[in-house]
């Protein structure tokens, strides 16, 4: 593949380039995914709330690629939270995926208020050690959450996948993942695609390089270790977005971005959010 592997705290090998689909439609999913396949991503990142499981799972099935070459990322939704209903939503997510087992399983957000994720968390172990999940983890926690279900259960999160880009670049929560040995996942990564590809020190650099301001995101970052999951349904922008391998920032560009951090958030707040 294209992609470099991350190994998980598991052993497991992750691409650290991967295929989102949110808020991509179900037909318009199994289009955009067959898109990524033939352009050499392995790894696509859905959710049960996405509703397109189905369109995801056929076009893996319709790919030709081998199952162990691929690398399947659902999300359990919040309303499906508590040990009995998640271990139910990850048979439906399995059904509408069309497949044995997923790669990695994640619980979509934490919900401290109705505070269910350790027994969610139980419920995941299960799945796990079934082999149903080749790595389990979790979405938008924050340390404190992370920090509370490692105390309670036996399998530290592979993964925490969080909203991540040069605008909001969660520094403290990337080394407290990094101490405990759990991957961080970057959502959002081109910041939804909204101000940050015209950030004028983020044009300058993607005309030194002769590249696209997306992709001069996406190196930042590869270099900073974090795994990206990009997200597009125009073709020529999902090859712009896996061409990303053979050209590197300097010292001084990686600078340049670290400078942009603002702690802005376009997404929910995860210690408040509790809708689903
Ligand atoms: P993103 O940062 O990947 O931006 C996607 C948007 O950027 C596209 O819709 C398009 O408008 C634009 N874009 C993409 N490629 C471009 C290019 N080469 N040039 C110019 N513009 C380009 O946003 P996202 O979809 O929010 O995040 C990526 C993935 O992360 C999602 O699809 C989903 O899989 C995941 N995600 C997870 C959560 C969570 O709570 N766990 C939340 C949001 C997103």
């Amino acid at each position: 593949s294209k992609v470099p592997p991350i190994i998980l705290n598991n052993g497991v090998e992750m691409p650290q380039l991967g295929f989102g689909v949110w808020q991509v439609p179900d037909d318009e999913a199994e289009r955009a995914v067959a898109t990524a396949l033939r352009n050499g991503y392995r790894s696509i990142d859905t959710a049960a709330i996405y509703g397109n499981e189905e369109g995801t799972g056929k076009a893996v099935a319709s790919s030709g690629i081998a199952r162990e070459d691929l690398f399947v990322t659902t999300k359990l939704w919040n309303g499906d939270q508590g040990y009995d209903a998640t271990l139910r939503a990850f048979d439906a997510s399995l059904e509408k995926l069309g497949l044995e087992y997923v790669d990695l399983y994640l619980i979509h957000w934490p919900l401290p208020s109705r505070d269910q994720y350790v027994d969610t968390y139980k419920a995941f172990e299960k799945i796990y050690a079934d082999g149903r999940a080749k790595a389990i983890g979790t979405s938008n926690f924050l340390p404190e959450h992370l920090e509370k279900l490692i105390e309670a259960t036996s399998v530290i999160p592979a993964v925490n996948q969080i909203e991540l880009h040069p605008h909001l670049q969660q520094r403290a929560a990337r080394e407290f993942h990094a101490e405990q040995g759990i991957a961080t996942e970057a959502w959002s990564p081109l910041g939804q695609g909204k101000g940050l590809l015209e950030v004028p020190a983020i044009v300058a650099i993607a005309q030194k390089h002769g590249r696209t301001p997306a992709q001069i995101v996406l190196r930042w970052h590869l270099q900073l270790g974090t795994v990206v999951i990009p997200k597009s349904v125009t073709p020529a922008r999902i090859a712009e977005n896996i061409d990303v391998f053979d050209f590197s920032l300097d010292a001084e560009d990686i600078a340049a971005i670290s400078a942009l951090n603002e702690d802005r958030r376009l997404g929910p707040d995860p210690a408040t959010f509790d809708v689903g």
